[in-house]
């Protein structure tokens, strides 16, 4: 047993890894390979309650916590990078958009097909000329009566080739700032919705990600999520905690890419001996291992802060930085340990070192992270 987890979670950790052994971890090169959400993968998670973790049991959810969300993360990651990027954009970005912002009239109306997996969430806030500059977006609304009109674009939208209920950031006055930004839900099929696959990725391959196109789109005002105005308090709350989940996800890739790293230390042999027997692989091991266990705690510290109801925006974006920076140096090392085997497919090593790198790209970058950080320890300065 492991000390941070209560008996409950370490259940619930034991049941997604057998799930993940069986389900996931044996079609995760087919999932990388053919670029197509994992539909059958979903059904599973749908099946054992996960889509719906954190979503309120009011709302068909199972409930459960941040830290209980983090262990099912982990045993997501651990099998296929993929299918964590899907769940985690489900769950932690798409849903709790409307779980956390939503009315009870939308919450009864989004959230039941969503907590059963029926449908699928994504989270449009990325455009073509701004991704970390989220203020500078300008997909548009236009007030129509009880209607508003989307005109713009989104790109890089996880989930989106399958996804059917989009939380998308929109500016009814760019001369406002932040408070011109709202959030609006979009369904797919709406007339002027236009989901145009983009192609190509480096890893997480299996999440179809996609570019929007709103072309005089109409939305019922009764999409909008909180007041108009409220969109960038919105994502800036919704990516603090979702980055927590994005942390839990590199210690899953990192985990999968040390215990690799270890069955292989114990069986190649080189110069008449395995090289687990060499100091310089012993060393690489004990570094990846501690970096993995110095990541978890500080995701489960953001985790347990969240949970309790206190400030959590530093420690996530610090579990964020050095957990996806970590899974980064411990997939290398793997790779290095593996010799050219670890170069080619379908060596785990070789996906799990191309699924990581975006872990330091996407829900804001290592830079961003380390503003946060930074602003949070310097707080207001003289000029
Ligand atoms: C596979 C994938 C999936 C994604 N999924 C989604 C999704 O589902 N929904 C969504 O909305 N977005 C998504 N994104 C977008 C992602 O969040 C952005 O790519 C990310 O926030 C960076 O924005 P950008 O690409 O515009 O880079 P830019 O913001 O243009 O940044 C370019 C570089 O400049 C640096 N930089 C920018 N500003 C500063 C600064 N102030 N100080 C120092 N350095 C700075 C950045 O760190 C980076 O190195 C996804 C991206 C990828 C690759």
């Amino acid at each position: 047993m492991r000390p941070l987890y209560s008996e409950q979670q370490e259940m619930l950790a034991a049941t997604v890894r057998e799930f993940a052994a069986k389900e996931l971890a044996p079609r995760a090169a087919e999932v990388d390979e053919s670029e197509q959400f994992p539909r059958q993968q979903f059904k599973g998670l749908a099946e054992l309650g996960l889509t719906g973790l954190t979503i309120d049991e009011a709302h068909g959810g199972s409930g459960g916590d941040y830290r209980d969300m983090m262990t099912v993360v982990e045993e997501v990651g651990a099998a296929c990078g993929s299918t964590s990027t899907i769940l985690v954009t489900h769950v932690s970005l798409g849903s709790q958009t409307i779980n956390q912002f939503g009315s009870t009239e939308q919450k009864d109306r989004w959230l039941p097909p969503l907590a059963s997996g029926e449908k699928i969430a994504a989270f449009a806030l990325t455009e073509p000329q701004t991704g970390s500059d989220a203020l500078g977006l300008t997909t548009t609304i236009t007030e129509d009566g009880d209607h508003y009109i989307l005109n713009g674009t989104k790109l890089f939208c996880t989930n989106a080739g399958a996804a059917d209920i989009f939380s998308v950031f929109v500016t009814q006055d760019r001369s406002a700032g932040y408070r011109g930004i709202s959030t609006i839900v979009v369904e797919r099929g709406t007339p002027g919705f236009t989901i145009n696959p983009q192609h190509g990725k480096m890893g997480m391959r299996g999440c179809e990600t996609a570019e929007l196109v709103f072309n005089n789109c109409r939305v019922s005002k009764e999409n909008l999520l909180g007041k108009p105005g409220d969109g960038y308090k919105i994502a800036l709350k919704i990516l603090d905690s979702s980055r927590i989940m994005i942390a839990a996800q590199c210690l899953g890739l990192a985990r999968g890419a040390l215990d690799a790293a270890v069955d292989y230390a114990r069986q190649r042999k080189a110069f008449g001996s395995v090289i687990g027997k060499k100091q310089a692989i012993q060393f690489m091991l004990a570094d990846m291992a501690t970096e993995l266990d110095a990541a978890r705690l500080l995701t489960f510290r953001a985790a347990s802060l969240h949970d309790a109801g206190l400030p959590y925006g530093k420690e996530s974006a610090m579990a964020k930085l050095y957990a996806s920076e970590a899974a980064g140096r411990i997939a290398s090392k793997a790779v290095q340990i593996h010799g050219g085997v670890g170069y080619f497919k379908p060596s785990v090593v070789e996906r799990i070192y191309r699924d990581q790198r975006v872990t330091e790209i996407y829900e804001g970058t290592s830079e961003i992270q380390r503003l946060v950080i930074s602003r949070d320890i310097l707080g207001e300065m003289p000029e």
